[in-house]
């Protein structure tokens, strides 16, 4: 029996996850975290007779760790709001499965750190990591010629620039092929989704930027691949469904059956494959730019880009005022190494507080 502790229940990982924990007899839900919603959150824990719950942060989620000494910490939190669970569940050593990508990448160096100290292990649940996980699975890092990471391209994938100036919430809302939180999905149609996952997968793999492409692919079939040195790669495929590496993750070393339907190869398959357009979608060069330069710029791209995007999604800021408000504040940002958690998150609120003017300035000038 695995013990589950699931953080960011109410949301779009977080509700398939319960549907994963409910269907196997192996899995035990111990510990609930949300951060609005208390009422769903508590609904959720008393159905399954949970002991331990929170609620906007109340008990604060590393407390909430420390408390129900689960044997796997599912952190589906969105945003920088994670962060202290991660670090509590890899200081302790306790195997955190990972959703909550932001977390990696504003705090890589941190996380690898604790990471080490307290001796677990980081099972990734975002899907392309997940699938690199299992191609890397028992082979040496020196085999390893380049990771690729798939990208849908997300709902404007083929616009230009100009087509962009006017997009609404409610059109970049709409994901071709995954439903998810709305945070995520913005980060998909700016394509700074795979920038951060792009940063994620840096830490997690210990693979240098130059070696880590993206590629995008339409119907998201493949959901990411290795090449090795031999000419050989190694792809991940299936359809579009979070169920499978959230199960993986809370399963793994084993493969729980899933309701997932098997891969219809008979009814034919489409896999086309074509380079990102990064300056129609700037987002992915700024991430991998705040990626090499390393120490705390990758925290300061995070939070500026969690500013913006919630500027977006109020209405008060266009969409190409995200990647706009994201180089501003990164070029102005001094990006010294947080030698702790309490230096990242002054990093991190000078940052969010920069980006914030810049996206009122943009806002101002924007008819
Ligand atoms: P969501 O917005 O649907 O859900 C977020 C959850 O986090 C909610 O339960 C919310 O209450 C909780 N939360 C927010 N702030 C909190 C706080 N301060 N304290 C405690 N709980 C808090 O988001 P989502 O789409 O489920 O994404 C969650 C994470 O997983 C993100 O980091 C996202 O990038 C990652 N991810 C999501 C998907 C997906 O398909 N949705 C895929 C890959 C990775
Ligand atoms: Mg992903």
């Amino acid at each position: 029996m695995k013990r589950v502790a699931l953080l960011g229940a109410t949301g779009s990982i977080g509700r398939q996850a319960i549907e994963i924990i409910d269907a196997s007899p192996e899995l035990e839900l111990v510990a609930v975290a949300a951060g609005r919603r208390g009422n769903e959150a508590r609904a959720i824990a008393s159905k399954r007779r949970v002991a331990h719950v929170s609620v906007g942060g109340d008990p604060p989620l590393d407390a909430l760790v420390e408390a129900c000494a689960p044997d796997v910490v599912l952190n589906a939190v969105v945003g920088f709001a994670g962060l202290p669970a991660t670090l509590a569940a890899l200081e302790a050593g306790i195997d955190l499965a990972l959703a909550n990508k932001e977390s990696l990448v504003a705090a890589g160096d941190l996380a690898l750190a604790a990471l080490e100290r307290g001796g677990g292990r980081i099972l990734p649940v975002d899907s392309e990591h997940s699938a690199l996980f299992q191609c890397l699975e028992g082979r040496s890092a020196q085999s390893v010629d380049a990771l690729v990471l798939t990208a849908s391209g997300g709902p404007f994938r083929g616009r230009t620039a100009e087509d962009l100036a006017d997009v609404t919430a409610g059109d970049a809302l709409a994901h071709p092929t995954w439903s998810m939180g709305p945070k995520i999905t913005i980060d998909s149609a700016t394509l700074m989704n795979k920038g951060l996952e792009l940063i994620e997968a840096h830490f997690l793999f210990g693979i240098q930027y130059e070696r880590i492409e993206v590629v995008v692919h339409p119907t998201s079939i493949v959901h990411s691949l290795v090449r090795f040195r031999d000419g050989a790669s190694l792809a991940h495929l299936g359809y579009p469904d979070m169920r499978v590496p959230i199960s993986y993750a809370l399963t793994y070393p084993d493969r729980a059956a899933t309701p997932i339907p098997p891969l219809d190869l008979q009814a034919g398959l489409t896999l086309e494959f074509e380079r990102p357009d990064e300056e129609t979608f700037p987002c992915l060069r700024l991430a991998r730019e705040a990626g090499r330069t390393g120490g705390a710029a990758p925290c300061v791209l995070n939070a500026a880009n969690e500013i913006a995007v919630a500027a977006f999604l109020d209405g008060a800021l266009p969409f190409p005022g995200i990647p706009e408000v994201v180089e501003r504040t990164l070029a102005a940002a001094e990006a010294p190494r947080a030698r702790d958690l309490a230096d990242l998150i002054e990093i991190d609120a000078a940052a969010r507080s920069a980006a914030g003017a810049v996206a009122r300035e943009l806002a101002a000038v924007s008819p």
